[in-house]
């Protein structure tokens, strides 16, 4: 089943045409093109040599059509080699790129280097950009994003220890992260570190700074690949031992590592978001696509049975509202607003809303659901993760208790049109 994306009335002409043709490339050269791009990953080293090979042939073509077709890197400016897209633009692209696990790569849009690159257009300076920025955007470099600890809770960024200390121009950074993304192949991590001063005087929020640590300076110690669902993966544990690296390396201000890291998730939330609306369009349509074909007890159809129609209508409830919901902060960010009960808002929903959806599909396509024939699966595990990664649900549950509270003590109520 391809993916059914019209224009929609709301929207300009210029988002209709890209959407409609992210479609058409994800229609035509992707959706069949799937098990050829990706299907070899299960077997890792093992895979045979021409398999590979093919896969990255496969690959270029689609990214240079891509290219072509000038919908590559929606994320950055056009001086950067982007689309040059608004915040919306990309929003309503994402929901269709991602009807494909996988595709967002074919597309030059893929964490963390989207999220690295954001950071690097913002904070970075006009060298930064040459050396960092530039190489990542073209594909010769890769990267990741060094800030969660093993003895620090994550959901509390306040808490990190990794310190960066001056000497000279250098800074010298000591500390140990785990869960760096993409840890084996980046040529460079930017790192979370701790720049206060000892006494930790300063505002709250100033004491953190994200500084640029390439892979192969010495100190930067790769103890594993921490193993995720079972298997092995890219997600680093790092120890950094007394790392040097020239002070020109830091992005941005001394003290602005905690701003980079709200912008970088702020507007990443919404993307993610619109990602898991894309993905959850898939499952439906592979479980509505299985529930009019499948016949069980005697040939009746399971599009007969109240539970199976049951599973269309709370799904289809579950994608409406999620869809609305992050659309609904995306304009927010927008306009200018403050959106962050709505950020939070999303960020708990919308992954739930994806976990129950891929979960009824797989519950309809049965044994084949949990297979690796399908993308159900490895949807259901991205589902669940997201739910720790980026902030687990608890602190955003909270963050939205405490705005409501807030206004409702300085004598306000909610205005829900806003
Ligand atoms: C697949 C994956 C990829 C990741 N990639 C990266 C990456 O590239 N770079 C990076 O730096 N990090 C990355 N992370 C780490 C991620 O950002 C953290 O796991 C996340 O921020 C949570 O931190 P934590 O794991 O330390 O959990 P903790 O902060 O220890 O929280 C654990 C649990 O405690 C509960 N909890 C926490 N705070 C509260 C509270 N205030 N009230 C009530 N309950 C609470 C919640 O149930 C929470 O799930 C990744 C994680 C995963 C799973």
């Amino acid at each position: 089943m391809t993916m059914n994306v019209r224009p929609v009335p709301a929207l300009d002409a210029e988002v209709n045409d890209i959407r409609l043709a992210t479609a058409e490339i994800v229609n035509d050269d992707i959706l069949p093109a799937e098990d050829k791009l990706w299907g070899w990953m299960a077997q890792g080293a093992k895979a045979p040599k021409a398999v590979v090979d093919e896969a990255r042939e496969l690959r270029h073509g689609i990214q240079n059509k891509v290219k072509d077709s000038g919908l590559w890197a929606p994320h950055l400016p056009r001086e950067f080699g982007g689309m040059g897209l608004t915040f919306m633009q990309h929003a309503f692209m994402n929901e269709v790129l991602a009807y494909s696990p996988g595709a967002a790569s074919l597309f030059g849009v893929v964490a963390p280097n989207s999220g690295n690159q954001k950071i690097l257009v913002k904070y970075g300076t006009p060298e930064q950009h040459d050396k960092w920025l530039k190489p990542l955007t073209e594909g010769r470099m890769q990267s990741a994003f060094s800030m969660t600890e093993p003895h620090n809770p994550g959901s509390d960024p306040r808490s990190l220890t990794t310190r960066a200390e001056l000497d000279g121009d250098e800074w010298v950074i000591n500390g140990h992260k785990w869960f760096t993304s993409n840890g084996h192949a980046a040529d460079f991590y930017i790192v979370m570190c701790r720049t206060s001063e000892p006494d930790e005087s300063g505002g709250r929020n100033e004491k953190m700074t994200q500084i640029i640590v390439p892979k192969d300076t010495p100190g930067v110690n790769i103890v594993r690949g921490v193993p995720v669902w079972g298997r092995g993966s890219s997600h680093c544990e790092i120890v950094y031992d007394n790392v040097r690296v020239p002070r020109e390396n830091q992005l941005g201000r001394t003290g602005t590592g905690h701003a980079a890291a709200q912008d970088r998730l702020g507007a990443g939330r919404v993307y993610h978001c619109m990602n898991s609306i894309g993905a959850m369009w898939r499952a439906f349509d592979l479980m509505v696509e299985r529930i009019m074909s499948r016949e069980v007890h005697g040939g009746e159809k399971l599009e007969e049975k109240q539970f199976m129609q049951g599973f269309i209508a709370d799904s289809y409830m579950d994608i409406q509202s999620a869809r609305l919901m992050t659309i609904h902060c995306a304009e927010k960010m927008e306009s200018g607003a403050d959106p962050r009960t709505d950020i939070s808002a999303i960020k708990v929903f919308v992954p739930l809303a994806y976990h129950r959806v891929v979960d009824r599909a797989i519950q309809v396509w049965g044994a084949a659901g949990v297979s690796g024939d399908l993308p159900l699966a490895g949807m259901y595990q991205g589902a669940r993760t997201l739910r720790i990664a980026d902030g687990p649900d608890e602190v955003h549950r909270i963050l939205i208790a405490k705005n409501v509270l807030r206004r409702y003590h300085a004598g306000e109520s909610w205005d829900f049109g806003n």
